[in-house]
C-alpha cells in the first residue's frame, strides 16, 4: 500500500507567518542559505514519518475530535542545527503546555502503533536551509507571542526541488 508523509504542527497565522519571515532575512545577512516560503513556516508537534494510506485516512479523521488545549509559544532566538544547516526561530525554554501538547499528542498517536522518536522534543520554526556559515545564534528580534489554539495534521509530497505541504486536517479549538 502506498505511504504518506505525516507530520502534526502548529500552524502561524498570515500576520505571524509575515513576521517570521522578516526574521529569516535578517538571519539570512549572517547565515546566508535559503529562506523557506512563508507560506510553508510551522513548528513540528509531530512528525510520523510515512504511514499507509489506510491509517493516514483513519488520523485525518480523528484529528478534529482531538482538542488542544490553548497556549502560548514565545519565539525568542535564533538558533542553527549545524549538521542539518538549518537556522531557525525558538523558544527560549519549551513552554510546559507546549511539551504537555506534544506528550499527549505522542501518547495518543501510540495507540495506533506509532512510536516517538528517541530525541527530546526542540520546538522550533525552521526559518534558512542550506546555511553557508553555521556561526553561533546571535540575538534575534524582539520576541514574538504566538498564541495557538489548534494544530493541523499535514501530508508532505516529495517533488523534484523540495517537498510540498498539505494540510489534510485541523483540530477544533476549545469553545471558551
Ligand atoms: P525535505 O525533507 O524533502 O527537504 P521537509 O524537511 O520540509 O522537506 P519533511 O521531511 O516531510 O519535509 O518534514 C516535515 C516537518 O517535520 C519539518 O518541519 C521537518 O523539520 C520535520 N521533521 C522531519 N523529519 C523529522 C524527524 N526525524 N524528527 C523530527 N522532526 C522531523
Ligand atoms: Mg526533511
Amino acid at each position: 500500500m502506498s505511504a504518506i508523509r505525516l507530520f502534526f504542527a502548529l500552524w502561524p497565522s498570515p500576520a505571524l507567518a509575515a513576521s517570521l519571515a522578516g526574521w529569516a532575512e535578517q538571519a539570512r545577512l549572517t547565515w546566508g542559505g535559503r529562506p523557506m516560503r512563508t507560506e510553508t513556516l510551522h513548528l513540528t508537534l509531530a512528525f510520523l514519518g510515512p504511514v499507509d494510506a489506510a491509517l493516514a485516512d483513519e488520523l485525518a479523521a480523528a484529528t478534529p475530535e482531538r482538542r488542544l488545549p490553548p497556549g502560548e509559544v514565545p519565539l525568542e532566538r535564533f538558533g542553527v542545527f549545524g549538521r542539518q544547516r538549518i537556522l531557525w526561530a525558538g523558544p527560549g525554554e519549551t513552554p510546559a503546555g507546549l511539551q504537555a501538547a506534544h506528550d499527549e499528542l505522542w501518547q495518543w498517536l501510540g495507540g495506533y502503533g506509532l512510536a516517538p522518536p528517541v530525541q527530546p522534543f526542540r520546538p522550533h520554526v525552521t526559518l534558512l536551509r542550506n546555511i553557508t556559515h553555521t556561526h553561533p545564534p546571535e540575538e534575534a528580534p524582539a520576541p514574538l507571542a504566538w498564541r495557538y489554539d489548534r494544530m493541523v495534521l499535514v501530508a508532505s509530497e516529495s517533488l523534484t526541488g523540495g517537498s510540498r505541504y498539505r494540510i489534510v486536517a485541523q483540530s477544533r479549538p476549545i469553545e471558551g
